[in-house]
């Protein structure tokens, strides 16, 4: 069934969270889509811990927590939220734009709002030429659901915060052997005593090396040949969950017809709008002369692409500006 609102914001990053409330003061409502699991973008994904020290009147605040508050902020405005799913093909219609998503979610709207960032967050996938085949079957970049892993043979390759996190979490369920180049890591010190503990006691197995190529029996991922140095070892196994980390990518919006400079999008500095009307970019995902890539100009561009969104949902209305503080009964609306 196909979904309606006033405007799609591509991207949960700070920026597109901050434009559900810039949107929501000029009663637009929004839907939002990520193909992270969870909001936040960039601050959430790579440095929730890190203090962030240019964000206006926070003398020090960490990227989850600033990712906390804009959703507190936004939250009133009753935000509707597509996770786990990129904006894929987008269609014009007589009366603004309809999106398709990678979750063949449909979704119609007068504006499309990208606020992407960097691009979409995908998996970094080890350099096995017939790995696809396999993808979302019996090799897996992320786990949605733990039970399908019980009481199987898992081989989770990589040495940071994500491959230690399963062996231990899955150690007790499944029979699992880490793999990974040299038997130092990346992950946080407790998790590698765990995994260390959780070895020794021979709960989990360890072996050095990288995957080499994968084996299968009547097309269906039966084993992982590993390789150190010259020696190749065949590692039996039902699933095969390689932790390298994400990496960043334009993806299809690349193919929109959006004018582009060196992938990213080319907007005015007035209102933050693309070559085609009606589908504005805002934060790192633009670009404009001056630009600088962080958040308080991200927000700085919501609000002037709200002012005209606006005009696109009502041409018949006029959009009169107000301060918030003198928004009657906007404390209400917020529960403030
Ligand atoms: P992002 O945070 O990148 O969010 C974009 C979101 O869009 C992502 O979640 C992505 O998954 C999603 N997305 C993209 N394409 C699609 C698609 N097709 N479909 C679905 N979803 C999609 N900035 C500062 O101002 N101050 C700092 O101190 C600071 N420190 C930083 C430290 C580090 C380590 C890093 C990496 C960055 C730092 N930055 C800082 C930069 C800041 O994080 C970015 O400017 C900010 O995150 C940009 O916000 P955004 O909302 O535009 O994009």
């Amino acid at each position: 069934m196909n979904q309606k609102t006033d405007v799609i914001i591509i991207g949960a990053g700070p920026v597109g969270l901050f434009a559900v409330f810039e949107l929501g003061l000029l009663s637009l409502k929004c839907h939002l889509i990520d193909n992270l699991d969870k909001i936040g973008g960039q601050c959430a994904e790579l440095y929730p811990e890190k203090p962030i020290y240019d964000i206006p009147a926070r003398h020090s605040i960490t990227g989850q927590e600033l990712t906390d508050e804009l959703m507190k902020q936004a939250k009133p405005f009753d935000p509707t939220f597509h996770l786990n799913q990129q904006a894929e093909k987008i269609e014009k219609i007589s009366d603004g734009w309809k999106l398709t998503t990678s979750s063949n979610q449909i979704i119609q709207a007068k504006c499309i709002v990208i606020a992407a960032g960097a691009g979409s967050f995908v998996p970094r996938k080890p350099p096995i030429e017939n790995i696809d085949q396999y993808e979302n079957k019996s090799v897996l970049y992320a786990i949605r659901n733990k039970s399908l892993l019980t009481g199987k043979k898992i081989i989770i390759a990589g040495g940071g915060d994500s491959a230690l996190d399963w062996t231990n979490d899955l150690a007790a369920t499944s029979e699992v052997t880490l793999i990974h180049r040299r038997k130092e890591f990346r992950a946080a010190p407790d998790s590698v005593a765990k995994m260390l503990e959780l070895e020794k006691q021979g709960k989990i197995k360890f072996e050095i090396g990288q995957i080499h190529s994968l084996t299968d029996e009547n097309g269906i991922l039966s084993g992982v040949n590993i390789k150190n140095d010259s020696e190749i070892k065949l590692l039996k196994t039902d699933f095969l969950l390689p932790f390298f980390g994400l990496k960043m990518e334009l993806g299809p919006v690349a193919n929109w017809g959006l004018n582009l400079y060196e992938n990213l999008i080319e907007v005015d500095t007035e209102k933050f709008e693309t070559s085609i009307p009606s589908i504005f970019a805002i934060g790192d995902i633009n670009f404009y002369p001056g630009k600088l890539k962080l958040i308080l100009s991200g927000f700085h561009e919501a609000a002037l692409m709200a002012q005209k969104c606006f005009n696109y949902c009502h041409p018949e209305k006029k959009n009169v500006f107000k301060y918030t503080t003198s928004s009657k009964d906007l404390h209400k609306k917020l529960g403030v």
